[in-house]
């Protein structure tokens, strides 16, 4: 970061001497007013706003200035950018300052809720302000060449268009009348259609939308004439917990009220969900709601469909093209989406009428992104709820102990489920393994257990929770493993691919043959990923039929739904999988869960493993006997006697939770603690320590009242030939880490290595 810049300082093209001054020419001269200040943020790594000029026509008062996108000119070309300040004087001298190029005045201007967020998210996360917005923003809004409605296929009248019809449109726009005529013809139209009525319909058409007038159409948004005749779903009647919690969130009216809603798998958590958004939507409202993976929860979405079929609903996540992200996000916007779902970064979603947010997993660790503004949705979310004055309910079946702690203390309302709706609760076990032989890693116990299922036409899941088939090749005579040349990892074996590949860079290589060490031939696969899971139950259930869901087995979204119907269709007796079968699935004939290898996280060094196990199993448990039959699950340990499993079994998650949350407090662990983790990686070891040590010596000359801890190596130190270390900052108040932060961030630049902070950090 660039030591010289000051928030609200302009950007000084002193190193660029050959800018064509001719660029600098105002696009808007149209207005006599004298010129405005606007402090623009950029998509550059550096902490600052950038100030330019703007001889605005009178028509772009401030207030209508904030929030819009400009083009502006930047080193030898010109970039886009958002008004986030205007003022009447810059700290440059008049005579550098460049002028905006152009002024996108035709579309919508970023809500001021989103830009409050996006400032908080700046302050909070210590990211640059630039990167920050444009993380936040749709990539079409951040590229120099781009419209809205050039790329939408096809357009219909809202229902303000059509009840503005013709009315007060004068006789003589007849181009315009033509648009309306056609429009209100069809459900919907093709854009080209319509742009080829007259040579500026284009622009007509851009006219309308920014009035709401008209809108695209979404490809998941039910179309046309059938929209109103659609029945919707009825609504579950309430059990009493249920009634309970939707009242109580119903009656915070528009406050800002944090609930915490834990509620154990199965029940009705979402039904809760359907209520508030449908009182919401009866309020004219918009209901935001978050989920962990879009791709992962199908029939999350099918439930709000049906249950609302005559609302737009507008669905983000990562895999939209980018012309369907805009549209969707512009549907937001004009208040025309009633309901938003989606990922992590919907929560910058301008929502001009929003009413209630939901945030369904929210212990789920997909909600903190793991790379450039590393944000947590959920965090950001109670703010922006905090700043609408909107309800907020966060639910999951074993909530983070974050949030536990904060309904324990009575900052959330803590709202409980304690039963399932339709379903007894399945039976918990665990297998002890100690003095089995399982050359196949599957114990007699669970494999008599699926033969069971099998022969009552019922249904079984493993959990792995490794893919591949093994995840060493290991030579029995000297100890060799294969290891990745370019990371400190094992390779993982995928026997069907006949292909050794390293999980954290991505490299493939044929598999080996003999040990490059010894030369001895005999090679072996240690330990079981889903592949040998997979093999050993076809050996040892002929007649099942089996089918393997993991990331190797199942890309993208249109894989998984069609895996999804086939076990929905009985077409499936056993599923092997990873956690990404373990989320949010309903299938009424699965009774049966065995979960094989969890040991490997009760002893690790992460002080959150114990709760993501807990979570994780009380997940996978979920699965089983969700209709009318028993559940039933088998884990497979070495240690039966630990008291996670105890709690698992029991399916006790206060005792759980509060246990853990007394040895997070003995031990000085988050919540009680709030931590940031700065990262750095670089070529070469030395580079990193020696980053690290003058970062750590220089934030201990500021003399704050924080801890901060020796540098150290993540379990994997070197990633595609990158050396990696970080260096941990602990602080009591989350205030006192951040004062430090102010003062500390500014001195971590540095050239020769790659560094990142994360506050809140969940992975080390
Ligand atoms: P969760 O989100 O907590 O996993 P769901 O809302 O998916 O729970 O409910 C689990 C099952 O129970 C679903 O099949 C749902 O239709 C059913 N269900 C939920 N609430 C009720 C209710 N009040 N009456 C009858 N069935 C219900
Ligand atoms: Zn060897
Ligand atoms: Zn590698």
């Amino acid at each position: 970061m660039s030591a010289g810049a000051q928030p609200g300082s302009a950007f000084v093209a002193a190193n660029e001497p050959d800018f064509p001054e001719r660029g600098s020419a105002p696009a808007d001269q149209g207005g006599s007013a004298s010129p405005t200040v606007v402090r623009v943020a950029l998509d550059v790594p550096l902490p600052t706003l950038f100030d330019y000029l703007l001889c605005a026509p009178a028509e772009h008062s401030p207030p209508s200035l904030l929030g819009r996108r400009v083009r502006v000119p930047f080193g030898r070309g010109s970039r886009i950018g958002l008004i986030f300040q205007v003022a009447a004087h810059s700290p440059v001298p008049a005579d550098r300052l460049k002028a905006v190029l152009e002024v996108f005045a035709d579309e919508p201007t970023l809500d001021h809720d989103v830009l409050e967020l996006l400032q908080f998210a700046t302050r909070y996360y210590h990211h640059p302000i630039g990167g920050v917005v444009f993380t936040a923003l749709p990539q079409r809004l951040r590229e120099v060449r781009a419209r809205d409605t050039q790329r939408a296929r096809a357009l219909r009248l809202t229902a303000a268009g059509r009840e503005r019809g013709a009315a007060g449109m004068s006789a003589r726009a007849t181009l315009q009348r033509r648009l309306l005529e056609v429009l209100g013809a069809a459900s919907y139209v093709p854009v080209e259609t319509l742009a080829g009525l007259g040579g500026s319909a284009r622009r007509v058409l851009r006219d309308w939308m920014h009035q709401g007038w008209i809108e695209i159409c979404a490809d998941e948004t039910p179309q046309g004439e059938s929209l109103d005749e659609r029945v919707a779903q009825a609504p579950a009647v309430l059990t009493n917990a249920q009634a309970f919690a939707v009242n109580a969130v119903m009656g915070a009216g528009d406050t800002f009220t944090p609930f915490l809603l834990r509620g154990v798998t199965g029940s009705g958590k979402t039904e809760v969900y359907l209520h508030l958004v449908a009182a919401c939507l009866k309020a004219r409202r918009q209901a935001l709601v978050l989920v962990p993976e879009i791709g992962l929860t199908p029939q999350l979405l099918q439930r709000f469909q049906a249950r609302f079929p005559a609302t737009q609903l507008i669905v983000l996540h990562s895999d939209l093209s980018e012309g369907e992200r805009l549209s969707r996000w512009r549907a937001a916007q004009r208040g025309q989406a009633g309901v938003v779902i989606g990922t992590r970064l919907s929560v910058f979603t301008p929502l001009p009428a929003l009413g209630l947010i939901v945030v369904d997993e929210e212990h789920d660790a997909s909600y903190k992104q793991q790379e450039g503004l590393r944000y947590s949705a959920r965090d950001l979310a109670l703010f922006r709820a905090k700043m609408r004055r909107v309800p907020i309910l966060l639910g999951s079946a074993t909530p983070s102990l974050e949030s536990y702690g904060n309904a324990l203390s009575g900052r959330y309302r803590l709202l409980e489920l304690p039963e399932r709706a339709d379903a007894h609760m399945p039976r918990i076990d665990c297998v002890d393994t100690r003095r089995m032989r399982m050359p196949q890693g599957l114990s007699p116990i669970l494999i008599s257990a699926i033969r069971t299922r099998l022969e009552r036409g019922e249904q079984s899941l493993v959990f792995v929770n490794r893919r591949g088939f093994a995840p060493a090749l290991l030579c029995s005579a000297c100890g060799w493993t294969c290891q990745c040349t370019r990371c400190s990892a094992r390779l993982v074996l995928h026997l069907q691919a006949q292909q050794l590949r390293c999980h954290y860079c991505g490299h493939v290589q044929p598999v080996t043959r003999d040990c490059p060490d010894c030369g001895n031939q005999d090679l072996v696969p240690a330990g079981h990923g889903t592949q040998r899971v997979e093999q050993a139950l076809l050996e040892a259930l002929p007649d099942a039929r089996v089918l393997r869901v993991d990331r190797d087995s199942t890309r993208g979204r249109a894989a998984f739904a069609a895996m999804h119907e086939r076990i929905r269709a009985h077409e499936v007796d056993v599923l092997v999988g990873t956690q990404m079968l373990a989320k949010g699935h309903d299938f009424p004939r699965l009774t049966l869960v065995g979960v094989i290898n969890a040991d490997s996280s009760l002893y690790s060094s992460d002080f959150r493993a114990a709760e993501r196990l807990y979570a994780q199993l009380t997940q996978v448990a979920g699965r089983a006997g969700r209709a009318d039959i028993k559940g039933e699950v088998l884990i497979q340990t070495q240690f039966p006697e630990h008291p996670l499993y105890a709690a698992v079994c029991r399916q006790d998650y206060h005792a759980f939770a509060r246990e853990a949350l007394q040895e997070r407090r003995d031990m000085r662990f988050p919540p009680f603690v709030h931590q940031a983790l700065l990262r750095a990686e670089a070529p070469r070891r030395e580079a990193v320590d020696a980053y690290l040590q003058r970062v750590a010596a220089s934030g201990s000359a500021l003399d704050f009242p924080v801890e901060i801890y020796d540098p150290v190596a993540p379990a994997i130190a070197r990633v595609a030939g990158r050396e990696r270390a970080h260096l941990l900052v602990q602080a009591d108040s989350r205030a006192q880490l951040q004062r430090f932060l102010d003062a500390w961030v500014p001195q971590l630049a540095e050239r020769n290595v790659r560094w990142s902070l994360d506050v809140d950090p969940l992975e080390f």
